[in-house]
């Protein structure tokens, strides 16, 4: 069985095309697998595990095609892998790389670990005034986050107004009183 340069070059160049499967390389060079191998083996080309599915190739065409299907968020990571013939975490793994931004988290929980969005009643860092501004649980509720004074937890104005207790409004020293008994 001799080959000719021409299937050489289809074979080094459909060999490191790992989204072509094998039967495809067989069936364009017109030689069976056993011969491929055999040849790949002479030629010094590494052998390929799983084509399909090979994790570390990402042909330009499917970078793009990634990119695209990522920004559309219609699919998950996984129904996106299997579009592209690709595992779930090779496809995080490349989207995270091109510096995709992060899947909708409600649309792709699973997926990949978001970070939850800090619920705004959250404390705020430390030597950063903690004077709540609104209503708990409403929207626009913050910290004031202004510098802190130093052995207190709120910045100079709200010091202030944090340790005048009769200046706080009628409900906040009510409330303060609730959780005090
Ligand atoms: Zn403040």
């Amino acid at each position: 069985m001799t080959w000719t340069q021409r299937q050489d070059d289809i074979l080094r160049e459909l060999h490191a095309r790992h989204d072509v499967p094998m039967e495809e390389v067989c069936e364009r060079i017109g030689k069976c697998a056993s011969a491929v191998h055999r040849r790949r083996d002479k030629l010094g080309l590494p052998p390929r595990s799983g084509a399909r599915y090979n994790t570390t190739i990402w042909p330009g065409h499917m970078v793009a095609e990634l990119k695209r299907l990522w920004l559309e968020n219609q699919l998950s990571c996984a129904e996106i892998g299997k579009a592209l013939g690709k595992t779930k975490n090779a496809v995080v793994g490349k989207a995270l790389r091109e510096g995709l931004p992060r899947k909708d988290a409600r649309k792709d929980a699973p997926c990949m670990p978001i970070s939850e969005p800090q619920p705004a009643w959250v404390a705020p860092i430390a030597r950063s005034c903690a004077w709540p501004i609104g209503e708990p649980g409403e929207p626009g509720f913050h910290f004031c986050g202004a510098p802190h004074v130093e052995g207190s937890s709120y910045c100079a104005d709200h010091h202030k107004v944090a340790y005048k207790p009769y200046k706080l409004p009628w409900r906040a020293v009510i409330n303060n009183m609730e959780a005090m008994r």
